[in-house]
């Protein structure tokens, strides 16, 4: 079978995508492989943080992203009762290109760059095809795509494993993915309600500590999200009904009225780590690769940092400019920051909303009153502290 001149991708959402559009961008031909007959248009993560906002805008796609999204450069942690404290990320404005969290759908901006990649003549993508096995030898990997109504084997030069939380790829490659499940589901719930005619100080992201009913609220274009944890007891059509939204939300809005339901998910949330993100000519990259609750937003920008990250090194390494085992810092890098980081940090988010760290509040407080402290949380917050410890990690 003759071996394609390409870097294989399997799954186009915003991990494949970027993959591609970087890839493209330093002139590397790409395929990707998408199960679905169309883009997904799921509403999934819908916060862009500003390290990843910087990397789409090297790839073109950030300011058609702006002009979609709202931009929230302050967040608050609140209780039923107030504000604890309030963040703004103006103050790290020497440290990126974009000073605020971007509120917009993630289907928004696998839309832009795939019409973007649309244009260019090393993009291909083909709908309706999964990967669904591999092998590989020293100079290419060989995939088996099965279609609607066939199959095929297929061969190019590495895979990029960007096929979601059940990767198959994963699964052929035998790689174990430790960690566990939450007992709770998570709900989200969309509405158009104006939650500032309750809460007048409201930012549009905001997080509301409670040892019972915990949750936050995330406004998009036009709509609030509002994510709630859901006790296991809670049957899943009783979770969707209309009914069980209105009496959470009733207790979000203060009884103030009853509030239109648009939209409403519900999922299961998952820590997992995969033991490696590089099997020879194959990597594995975001939710293939790492799993995490969506507390701080860093499931999606994780895995676009992975991206980046992966396809910077494969590109200089597709031209001869590297060698094959630079390769190698992928998987050191990224999957440490993936354990280091991204778990660490969206289990202690999870944990402080519930209330478990009594020292929370007055940790918050004090960063926030201190100009130092509230510098480097909002490094931390923002992910650009990963992305630096990254970078040190060699
Ligand atoms: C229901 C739900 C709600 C979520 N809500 C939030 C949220 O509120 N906040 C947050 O931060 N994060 C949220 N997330 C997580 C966030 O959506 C993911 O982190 C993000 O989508 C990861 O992007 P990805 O490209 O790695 O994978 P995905 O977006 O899952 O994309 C994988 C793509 O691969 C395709 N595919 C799958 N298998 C194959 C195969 N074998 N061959 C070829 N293609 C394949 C799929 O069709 C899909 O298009 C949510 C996730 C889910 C499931």
């Amino acid at each position: 079978m003759p071996v394609e001149e390409r870097v294989f991708i399997a799954g186009a959402g915003p991990v494949g995508l970027t993959a591609a559009a970087n890839l493209v961008r330093y002139g590397v031909p790409v395929t990707i492989f998408e199960a679905g007959e169309a883009l997904s248009e799921e509403s999934r993560a819908s916060t862009f943080h500003p390290p990843t906002l910087d990397m789409l805008a090297e790839l073109g796609a950030a300011e058609p992203l702006l002009a979609q999204g709202l931009r929230a450069p302050l967040f608050q942690y609140r209780t039923r009762d107030g504000v604890i404290a309030q963040f703004d990320f103006s103050v790290i404005a020497d440290a990126t290109r974009h000073p605020f969290r971007l509120q917009s759908e993630q289907f928004k901006l696998t839309r832009i760059l795939h019409d973007r990649l649309g244009r260019k003549p090393d993009y291909r993508i083909e709908f309706g095809r999964r990967v669904a096995g591999l092998e590989q030898d020293g100079s290419a990997v060989h995939v088996t795509l099965e279609g609607t109504r066939s199959s095929e084997r297929r061969s190019g030069r590495w895979l990029i494993a960007a096929d979601g939380a059940r990767s198959e790829v994963r699964r052929a490659l035998n790689v174990d993915f430790p960690g566990f499940t939450w007992p709770e589901r998570f709900l989200v719930v969309s509405t158009p309600f104006d939650f500032r005619s309750v809460m007048a100080d409201l930012v549009s992201v905001a997080y509301v500590a409670d040892p019972v009913r915990w949750h936050f609220l995330l406004e998009i274009p036009g709509l609030w999200r509002v994510m709630f944890p859901l006790a296991k007891a809670i049957s899943d059509g009783e979770a969707l009904s209309q009914a069980f939204a209105h009496s959470l939300m009733a207790a979000v809005t203060l009884g103030a009225s009853r509030c239109e339901i648009a939209h409403m998910t519900l999922y299961k949330v998952h820590q997992r780590v995969a033991k490696n993100f590089r099997d020879g000519r194959v990597f594995l990259a975001g939710d293939a690769a790492h799993l995490n609750n969506p507390l701080g937003g860093m499931g999606m920008n994780g895995g676009i940092h992975d991206a980046i990250n992966l396809t910077d090194r494969l590109a200089k390494v597709w031209s001869g400019a590297m060698p094959e085992q630079e390769l190698d810092r992928y998987d050191r890098q990224r999957r440490q920051i993936a354990l280091e980081y991204i778990e660490k940090q969206s289990i202690e988010n999870k944990r402080n909303l519930e209330c478990r760290n009594a020292d929370f509040p007055a940790q918050l407080r004090g960063a926030a009153a201190d100009p130092q402290r509230a510098y480097d949380y909002l490094l931390r917050v923002s992910m650009i502290a990963s992305l630096r410890r990254a970078a040190e990690l060699g």
